[in-house]
């Protein structure tokens, strides 16, 4: 069984190390009346000639709320990307270490493990894109500190099994990554409300996708406060910026209107997937949980082709292992998916 100790995983220059101290660290108090000689900016307002909070309290409040967690569970990003990165770069040892992905999946965490020079295990989804348990728990060893899962998992679009992952988070030492990014468009609950439950459970979600802010770069990691806390030892001081802390504020707050778009994109899968049923050169469109859904082409280069030429981009996958001759279609507006079924179907056999 599980003997789970955080201080075991932590990077021992990770452990050691004295994180920067900013200006505004030191002094973060009433701003109006209190005149700030402290780091070197321009004096004269013009919005943001100010750093920006590097904690960022006042959004980290607000979403804490509204996830009803700590504000001390929470690690906000340059995006998600910003956040897995940092994960490798406190708890993977270069050259030593190794890490599990599953894919096919978000090619990511594949990136970052030779950035960071971590060896990336592979473990394949099964053929209908569930974990493979049993190969997880044989390619574990000593050294292995990461699993990354990816729920609803990019290109497949599927929920991964809620028992599949409860047992992965029982029987492994290291940490377990959650890539919540399409949570919003799924019927599932976060796994925010586990982290009591399973301290080596780290969630992340964004605000690139459901939130339509993919432009403002905002990540967010749920973890234990001692997760979080090690990660906030070395991010960058300012890595979230004003702007971007401004605006996810006021699109965090207008909860009515997130919610208004993830109904439209939820219902214009639901069309998509049924003209999907009648088209020929579609072989197969795979269930899915995400704004966007896999497809399974006749010929997926040709038909990816075709579709370029109609003035459509979509992503072939058709290189990634388990996606032969898949596409994958983001969810549009009516007036895209429209022209997307409409060159689909005009296609020629
Ligand atoms: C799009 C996506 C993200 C988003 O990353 P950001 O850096 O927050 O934009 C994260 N994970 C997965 C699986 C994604 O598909």
């Amino acid at each position: 069984m599980r003997t789970f100790n955080l201080k075991n995983l932590i990077r021992p220059n990770v452990a050691n190390m004295k994180p920067y101290t900013s200006a505004r660290d030191e002094y973060m108090g009433t701003t109006s009346e209190m005149v700030f000689l402290d780091a070197n900016e321009n004096p004269y307002n013009n919005g943001i000639n100010r750093y920006p909070d590097p904690n960022q309290k006042e959004l980290k409040n607000v979403l804490a709320k509204l996830k009803d967690i700590s504000p001390y569970q929470l690690l906000l990003g340059n995006g998600s990307d910003e956040i897995l990165d940092l994960i490798f770069r406190a708890f993977c040892e270069p050259g030593k270490d190794n890490i599990i992905t599953l894919p096919p999946t978000y090619g990511m965490y594949a990136v970052l493990a030779d950035t960071n020079n971590i060896d990336n295990r592979r473990v394949f989804l099964t053929t209908e894109f569930k974990i493979d348990v049993e190969k997880i728990l044989n390619t574990i060893d000593g050294q292995t500190k990461l699993i990354f899962l990816c729920s609803p998992n990019n290109p497949t679009g599927n929920l991964l099994d809620i028992k599949d992952i409860e047992f992965i988070l029982n029987s492994f030492n290291g940490l377990v990554i959650i890539d919540e990014a399409y949570i919003d468009f799924s019927l599932q609950h976060s796994w925010i409300s586990k982290l009591e439950e399973f301290p080596n459970l780290v969630v992340t979600q964004t605000l690139s996708k459901a939130y339509a802010a993919a432009g403002i770069r905002l990540g967010i990691c749920y973890a234990s406060k001692e997760i979080i806390k090690t990660l906030q030892k070395i991010k960058p001081p300012y890595n979230v910026n004003l702007l971007t802390q401004e605006h996810a504020l006021s699109c965090i707050l207008n909860q009515k209107k997130i919610q208004r778009h993830v109904d439209a994109i939820l219902n214009e899968r639901n069309k998509l997937l049924s003209a999907l049923t009648e088209i020929k050169c579609v072989k197969k469109a795979y269930p899915t949980s995400a704004n966007f859904v896999l497809v399974k082409m006749d010929d997926a280069t040709t038909r990816y082709n075709q579709l370029l030429k109609a003035g459509i981009v979509v992503r072939n996958r058709s290189n990634q292992p388990l996606c032969e001759d898949c596409l994958r279609f983001t969810i549009g507006t009516p007036e895209e998916n429209n022209k997307l079924i409409k060159a689909l179907k005009e296609m020629k056999q």
